[in-house]
């Protein structure tokens, strides 16, 4: 290669920043450029903060990439053509690039179920977030999200009636210490939750069960699955069901080696022979490493492959409680189990640190 290398990332979110900031430190000659349609980097992971009526922080883009170097660009991606090493953006523009960093992270799937997309509240984005009207609310999903949202709402809103919906017990997926810890917190904070409700149909006023029940509610908000862009597949990538791209153990793209990809948007192997997950505890160190191996190959040299374990996963609950679960190096929940006040603690201060960590100071 000749002249100038040029670098885009594509999504400012935990993963883009983080790749951006590690290739402004380890690759000087080169030319490092983001792309976002948004102004702000919002901090995702307080989303349901923002929806129980918190005030969230926003930190604007141009400021926090020009004090390290890296030209900001806010436009929507709209196509990616890898064979031409080209993006183009909702502008009309073209960005040429030779190294590629896809990190578009994901948002709701709204598709899953009929009535999600027409009567449905997601949280997903910064986009999806407005305050609640008045009225019992029914949350779908008791995965972290759904969780993480019913708590925050109840303890906002203690005359509110909050409703958690999910096919199996919050935190299922945790040890059973976790689980128990959830579902007591959650039930003193006067969620109802039904552990067995699958969901047919949402409605214009409520949520109709696959066993004919219906479950009225003057607001659903929708916490059940995620999707990711579409724009890895249009462009030939190769990629899984959901579109994320599928990348070796270095995070290249299996079918095309300029594109890197991390966050939510890239189907990474994890510990345990399972993928990674869709986490910021996940796009964090995915997109720094990325940075590193970039860095190593335009050194002319080998990148080692991407080393990744989990140590804990944080749920919120509420502003003063929290479960923190510890992790085996395989991804399983071990024995302990951190909650209460101290859990809040290490979550808000887990939370800080990733800001912080992506440039949000
Ligand atoms: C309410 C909530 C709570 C969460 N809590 C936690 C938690 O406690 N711990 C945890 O580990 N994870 C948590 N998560 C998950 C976490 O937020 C995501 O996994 C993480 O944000 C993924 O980072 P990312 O960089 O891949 O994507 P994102 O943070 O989603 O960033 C993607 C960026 O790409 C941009 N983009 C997308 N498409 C386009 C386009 N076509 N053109 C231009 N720009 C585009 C977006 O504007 C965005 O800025 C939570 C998620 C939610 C919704």
């Amino acid at each position: 290669m000749t002249g100038q290398q040029r670098i885009v990332v594509l999504g400012a979110g935990y993963a883009g920043l983080a790749a951006a900031r590690g290739l402004a430190r380890s690759m000087r000659g080169a030319r490092v450029t983001v792309v976002d349609a948004r102004a702000e980097f919002v901090e995702r992971v307080r989303l349901h903060q923002a929806v129980a009526g918190q005030e969230v922080r926003r930190w604007d883009l141009w400021k926090m990439l020009g004090d390290k170097g890296i030209e900001f660009v806010r436009a929507e991606v709209v196509d990616l053509d890898p064979e031409a090493g080209l993006i183009r953006l909702g502008t009309g523009a073209e960005l040429g690039y030779d190294t590629l960093v896809y990190a578009l992270g994901s948002a709701a799937d709204r598709a899953r179920v009929p009535g999600v997309a027409e009567y449905a509240r997601v949280l997903a984005t910064p986009e999806d977030v407005r305050t609640l009207p008045a009225g019992p609310v029914v949350v779908v999903g008791a995965g972290a999200t759904g969780i993480e949202l019913a708590a925050e709402l109840a303890e906002a809103h203690p005359d509110s009636a909050v409703t958690l919906l999910g096919a199996s017990a919050p935190g299922a997926w945790l040890s059973a210490r976790a689980a128990d810890l959830i579902a007591g917190t959650l039930s003193d904070l006067g969620v109802a939750i039904r552990s067995d409700a699958e969901v047919a149909e949402v409605l214009p006023d409520g949520v109709r069960l696959t066993d004919g029940t219906v479950v009225p509610a003057a607001t659903v908000v929708w916490t059940a699955g995620f999707t990711v862009p579409d724009l890895a597949r249009r462009a030939g990538l190769d990629v899984d069901d959901y579109g994320r791209v599928r990348t070796d153990d270095t995070l290249r793209s299996i079918s095309h080696p300029a594109v890197y990809a991390a966050g939510d948007a890239a189907l990474m192997a994890g510990p345990g022979d399972r993928p990674l997950r869709m986490a910021c505890a996940t796009a964090i160190p995915t997109g720094g490493y990325v940075a590193r191996a970039i860095a190593r190959r335009a050194r002319g040299a080998e990148p080692d492959p991407m080393r990744f374990r989990y140590y804990l996963q944080c749920l919120s609950l509420g502003r003063r409680a929290a479960v923190i679960q510890v992790l085996t190096a395989d991804d399983r929940p071990a024995r302990t189990v951190l909650r209460g006040r101290p859990g809040a603690w290490v979550k808000e201060l887990i939370v800080r640190g990733a800001a912080f960590s992506v440039g949000a100071r």
